[in-house]
Parts: C-alpha cells; sequence; structure tokens
C-alpha cells in the first residue's frame, strides 16, 4: 500500500469524507512560505497552515530554541512546579497585551482556551453569588472551535456546527454586527446593532455570565470585517447590565489584522481574552486564556476556592519557547510594513476579481484577503488546482481567501492573488 492509499484508507482529515477525500497532496517539507511535496512539487502556502505560520514554515529562531528545550527539557507537570518557558512568555505576554490583561492561563489549543475562557466566566459569576449567570450572549456569523461550548457560540444556522444544534447548550444569539470596518458609523443604535445587544442584555442580562465574540474579523464564520465602533458600544453595555466580554483573538492576534491584535483597532479591553493559531508562530498546537485581575482574584474568593481546571500538558515547554521566539520576532516591529505592504497588494491585485460573474464582494484587511462568491466553493477544487499554480489554498464556504506569511515576497505575493483570481474564475 502506498503511503497516501495508507491515508485515504485509514486517516481522518478535518471537515473531509472518508469515502471521498478527494486530492491529497504528501507534503515533505516546509520552509518559509514553500511546502514542498513528495513529488518534488512546490506551493506557496498562502493560509499560513490555518493562519498560524506568521513567519514562514521553520524559522530558525523558533526552531533552535525547540531543539534547545527539547535536550532540556520537553515536559514536566504545571501543578505546583513552574519553569523558564512558562514564565519569559508570560512576561512577554503581559508587555504586549492592554493593562489590566495579566492573569495567563495557558492551554493546548484554541478551543481549549474557549472553553476555558467560558468557564472562568461562569465560576467568576457563581463566586459573586450569581448562580443563575450561566448563558452566553454572541453574534451570528461567529467561530469559536471544535469543542462542545465553543460550538455552542458558533453560527447556530450557517457555522460549522449547525448539524449539532439539538445537541448543544442553547445560547443567545444577536444579528452579527451590521456596519462593516470600511463603512460610516451610524450614532442610532438601531441602525449600527447595538440596540440588538441593549435589548437582550436588558431582558436576560441575569441569565448571561459573558458576550463572546471575535473582534473586527468574524474568520471561519465568514471572513467579515465588522466596524470596531460596534465593539467600544458592547464594552459600554456589558458594564452596564454586568455582564462579562471575552474576546476571542485565536485568529486575529499578533499582527493579522494590521494592529497588534484586532481589539487595538477598538481601544477595547476585555475581561478575559482567548490567544492561539499564530502564538507559537505555527510550530505546535498552544492557546492561551488571559483574564484580568477582578476575575481572577473573584475565582479566588469562589466555593471552590480554585479554578476548576487543569490540561496534562498545561504550559508545555516546547510550546513556550516556540512562543517566547515568536513573540521575540514581533518585537522589532518590522511585522507592521510587512503586513502593511501585503495589504496594500492584495488591494490592489484583488480588484481583478471585482466584476466578475460569481463574484460578490472583494475585500482586504490586514494580510487578509478575501474574494466573496455568490456560491460554495468546492475546496477539492483548489486542492487539485495547487500543483499547477504552485499556490496552496483552500476555500471554505463562499470564500476563497489567503492569510499568508508575514514574509512573503511581492512576486510571491501575486502568484497567490493570481491563484485566486483564476480560481474565481473558473468557480463554477
Ligand atoms: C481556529 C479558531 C478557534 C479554534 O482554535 P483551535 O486551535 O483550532 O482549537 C477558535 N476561535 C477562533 C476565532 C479561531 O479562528
Amino acid at each position: 500500500m502506498t503511503p497516501l492509499d495508507f491515508d485515504a484508507q485509514h486517516l481522518w482529515h478535518p471537515y473531509t469524507n472518508v469515502a471521498d477525500p478527494g486530492p491529497m497532496h504528501l507534503v515533505t517539507g516546509a520552509e518559509g512560505v514553500w511546502l514542498t511535496c513528495s513529488d518534488g512539487t512546490r506551493m506557496i502556502d498562502a493560509m499560513s497552515s490555518w493562519w498560524c505560520a506568521i513567519h514562514g514554515h521553520r524559522h530558525p529562531a523558533i526552531t533552535t530554541a525547540m531543539k534547545q528545550q527539547i535536550d532540556t527539557m520537553p515536559h514536566v507537570m504545571f501543578g505546583g512546579l513552574t519553569h523558564t518557558p512558562a514564565i519569559e512568555l508570560g512576561r512577554k505576554l503581559v508587555a504586549l497585551l492592554p493593562d489590566g490583561l495579566n492573569r495567563i492561563f495557558y492551554c493546548d489549543s484554541g478551543s481549549v482556551s474557549v472553553e476555558v475562557a467560558m468557564k472562568m466566566a461562569v465560576q467568576y459569576q457563581m463566586a459573586r453569588g450569581h448562580d443563575g449567570k450561566v448563558e452566553f450572549a454572541t453574534t451570528r456569523g461567529g467561530y469559536h472551535g471544535d469543542t462542545w461550548k465553543a460550538m455552542s457560540v458558533c453560527d447556530p444556522e450557517n457555522g460549522m456546527h449547525g448539524l449539532f444544534r439539538g445537541a448543544l447548550s442553547i445560547q443567545h444569539f444577536i444579528p452579527r454586527p451590521p456596519i462593516r470596518i470600511d463603512d460610516v458609523w451610524p450614532q442610532d443604535p438601531a441602525a449600527n446593532g447595538l440596540a440588538a445587544l441593549e435589548c437582550l442584555l436588558r431582558d436576560k442580562g441575569r441569565q448571561i455570565a459573558a458576550l463572546i465574540v471575535e473582534p473586527v474579523v468574524q474568520g471561519a464564520g465568514g471572513m467579515y470585517f465588522y466596524h470596531p465602533g460596534w465593539l467600544r458600544g458592547a464594552r459600554a453595555l456589558c458594564d452596564a447590565h454586568d455582564v462579562l466580554l471575552i474576546l476571542d483573538e485565536i485568529a486575529t492576534g499578533f499582527g493579522r489584522t494590521g494592529r497588534l491584535f484586532a481589539m487595538d483597532h477598538a481601544g477595547v479591553v476585555p475581561d478575559i481574552l482567548c490567544l492561539g493559531k499564530a502564538l507559537t508562530g505555527g510550530h505546535i498546537s498552544f492557546a492561551a486564556a488571559v483574564a484580568n485581575e477582578t476575575v481572577a482574584r473573584g475565582i479566588g474568593e469562589s466555593a471552590a476556592g480554585v479554578f476548576m481546571h487543569g490540561p496534562t500538558y498545561m504550559a508545555n515547554p516546547l510550546a513556550c519557547v516556540a512562543g517566547v521566539a515568536s513573540l521575540g520576532l514581533l518585537e522589532d516591529q518590522g511585522w507592521q510594513r510587512q503586513v502593511g505592504d501585503i495589504e496594500a497588494q492584495l488591494r490592489a491585485e484583488l480588484e481583478a476579481a471585482r466584476g466578475l460573474a460569481g463574484v460578490a464582494d472583494v475585500r482586504v484587511l490586514g494580510a487578509i484577503g478575501v474574494i466573496e462568491m455568490h456560491d460554495t466553493v468546492d475546496p477539492r477544487i483548489a486542492h487539485s488546482l495547487a500543483p499547477e499554480t504552485g499556490v496552496w489554498l483552500r476555500p471554505f464556504a463562499r470564500n476563497i481567501y489567503c492569510m499568508p506569511p508575514y514574509i512573503i515576497s511581492p512576486d510571491e505575493l501575486s502568484r497567490v492573488t493570481s491563484a485566486m483570481v483564476a480560481l474565481a474564475r473558473g468557480a463554477p
């Protein structure tokens, strides 16, 4: 049996039918923006491997740190023990994050950090004697991960988990923020979407522990960019109704939207923040839920006295040093120019798709470029074209998009935009 035959017969792939997995490429190497396949084909990873590899693959600063760490101490438990990698990463995060967000809970993946954040919110409310505040508010069009509580706050109809609706906790959904990032912000709450949130919090606030949203960019829920004014209003409404604000920056954190964090577009600071994806520069799974002092101290005063969560591989040192190295690479601020240049080039080159038959919208924010089609795009078409175009794209739903590594060159990015436009032209 060839390796690819074995894969097709035995291995699950994400969001893929085992009986009809479609074209599959055997990748043997990754360096910078390039992936190399077993047959020698090379393709540009325009996805940054699901939005993580912001410095490109195998950045020497990150791999060297991980190699040194693996020879010293690949892992120890975090209960009662600590280590320099966890402390160094914590120092870097506290320095980068807005004042107030300073209690870091390390987790294994983005979805787990969402679970942790939601659990923190509930335990905090209980500690204050608000036992009834166990539900969550969110917007439509969101995506927060694949685990159960995270699924319950994904878009209930168009999201990836609509299928499980009957098995999920019922949460409170309001329409997605209606004003797009480039549009004029109307002060009228009925027009800017905040009236719906106010109405929900007024009616149900006593049952709601927290509002959870992705700031400014809804990622896997539809690559939708909304006006930061909505976040400012949401922060004020949460405060007025005694509801915590959780921001999920797993997709947007670490420069992707042109600001270090998407919440910086709004100048809003949440009570709990979720980080993941690019935290290790795409080298190993890792995430964090970061709370403010009020939430952390409040939980300490709960009946349990402690926060009831503790992953086996919490604060894995290999992941921590990858995080330290990746954040170190962001420190010289070079990413700002890189992301700015990518944004300008995406704006110029993706214009070619506007007006094509089948194209509904073209939009760009930071190092995110999107061609939204009227109809669903089959990712398998993109996968089969990739060896020919030399560009690895994985569209989802109606979106052909790229989130390239920040180090991509202008020539390489032009190949990406050409492949995206070609796919939009060819898409049925
Ligand atoms: C990817 C993503 C998650 C889930 O992260 P995993 O590491 O895949 O579990 C949660 N929220 C957002 C906004 C994401 O983009």
